[in-house]
């Protein structure tokens, strides 16, 4: 396989949100096809049509595309495939590879509570794998796989080592239904050839399916791919991850106010390490991606490593991009705005962008730009109040202007800065820790606007 092109995949089943999961696991097998200069290919599996709908492949399409994991060629849908598979059956068939199962839905049902009923997980016991009785009539077969009786099944798993599964575990899995539909399992294998996918790296709550889809691979004659099972995320506590441990959804995330490029960062980190780097960009990613860098062990999710993450790539993003972010929130809390004030937004964004862990956060401290905080302070002290005059006779309103003014004003009046500023801040931004120089707040805000507010008029 040494020259071979690398081939990954990502094969979401449509029936929800794209699971952070998942996303960590085509983030995973994008940066391994990117790494390799191989290709990346997305399958949506929708076989099972009562599950999968149209807006959950419209999700899963637009939380790839916000987390920037492009996928080469066109997308394959399993649901259109189900004649390849069915032929595959019946090729299996013919090759005595699987035989015809008579076994009615009354009969099955039956056999599944009496194996409840001692505690046994059911099995089907093989009953028409070479029965010499005839098939009853009037009822439609399934197509069985002839999986080994003996022996063991050993996965030799890039993440989780040689995995042995012994055959007696394994049963005569159905490849064809009686109504002519594939299973899952064949579909999985028939498409995972078909697309001539090298390397499939998913959940390892697939590992036994794995061992199972190489029974068919095996019948097939048919090259095995590399498997890399990489471990689940789970919560804070340790338990498998679940909505009570918060959102678990991609475009969840993104309305919480997370940038891509740092939940990518993250999911990346969230099971493999490269040394201790904990901000990696998409570019190190790819040149540094490879199966050997991801743990065994479960990755514990971490928000408030998660929220420092996207801090992070906040303060290095672009600040036009951010602007353009934040105006739709604000539009949505404050009312249209409009393009003087966009330009004040642009103007500030440096140092309000310093703070902010979230997009959501970021817009709400640039609020005042937007609108006239509600401030109950009035400037009382006589000696605050004394900066107004000053301040208006300033014609050329920049912040380096104002500050030497306002300077020279506590100078002669010998007052010490932490006197007059927190006053200041608040009646122009009403807070006494929103982000950005005061000085440079009232040069954006402009003249009037800042003698309005100071004033209190
Ligand atoms: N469709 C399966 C799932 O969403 C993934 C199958 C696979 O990766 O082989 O769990």
């Amino acid at each position: 396989m040494s020259n071979q092109q690398i081939i990954t995949r990502f094969a979401p089943s449509p029936t929800g949100m794209l699971h952070i999961g998942s996303a960590r696991t085509a983030l995973f097998n994008w940066l391994y096809a990117r790494h390799t200069g191989g290709k990346f290919l997305l399958r949506i599996e929708d076989t099972d049509k009562a599950r999968s709908t149209q807006p959950a492949i419209d999700a899963i399409i637009t939380s790839m595309k916000w987390l920037g994991l492009d996928w080469d060629d066109e997308i394959v849908y399993q649901s259109h495939r189900a004649e390849r598979h069915a032929e595959v059956a019946l090729q299996l068939l013919a090759d005595g590879k699987a035989y015809h199962c008579y076994e009615t839905p009354e009969e099955l049902l039956q056999k599944r509570e009496a194996a409840k009923a001692e505690g046994k997980v059911y099995k089907y016991d093989r009953k028409w794998r070479d029965a010499k009785e005839k098939p009853p009539a009037g009822v439609k077969p399934s197509i069985r796989v002839k999986a080994p009786l003996e022996g063991e099944t050993i996965i030799r798993d890039q993440v989780q080592g040689t995995v042995t599964i012994k055959n007696s575990e394994l049963d005569d899995m159905v490849l064809l239904r009686s109504d002519g539909t594939p299973t899952y399992m064949l579909a999985v294998v028939v498409d995972d050839h078909d697309m001539a996918v090298t390397h499939i790296i998913r959940g390892d709550d697939h590992l036994t399916n794995s061992a199972r889809q190489m029974i068919i691979y095996e019948a097939m004659g048919w090259q095995l791919p590399i498997f890399a099972h990489i471990p689940l995320i789970h919560g804070p506590d340790g338990a498998k991850l679940s909505k009570r441990h918060g959102a678990l959804g991609v475009q969840e995330y993104e309305k919480m106010g997370y940038l891509p490029e740092a939940l990518c960062n993250y999911l990346l980190k969230l099971g493999w390490s490269h040394g201790d780097d904990e901000i990696i960009s998409q570019d190190q990613a790819i040149k540094w991606f490879d199966l050997s860098g991801i743990n065994k062990a479960p990755a514990r999710l971490d928000f408030d490593k998660m929220k420092n993450l996207n801090g992070h790539y906040i303060r290095e993003a672009d600040d036009e991009r951010l602007v353009e972010m934040i105006v739709p929130i604000l539009n949505k809390k404050c009312g249209e705005i409009s393009p003087a004030v966009k330009e004040k937004l642009k103007k500030a964004m440096h140092s309000l962008k310093e703070r902010a862990k979230t997009i959501l956060e970021l817009a709400e401290s640039a609020e005042f730009y937007v609108m006239r905080p509600a401030v109950d302070e009035k400037m009382e002290d006589e000696k605050i109040k004394g900066i107004l005059p000053i301040l208006e006779k300033i014609t050329n309103w920049t912040h380096k202007e104002i500050e030497v003014k306002i300077k020279e004003f506590l100078t002669a009046n010998n007052l010490k800065p932490g006197a007059v500023f927190p006053g200041l801040r608040t009646m122009l931004t009403g807070s006494h820790s929103s982000a950005g120089g005061i000085f440079e707040i009232m040069e954006i805000l402009g003249r009037e606007e800042s003698l309005k507010r100071l004033s209190n008029t």
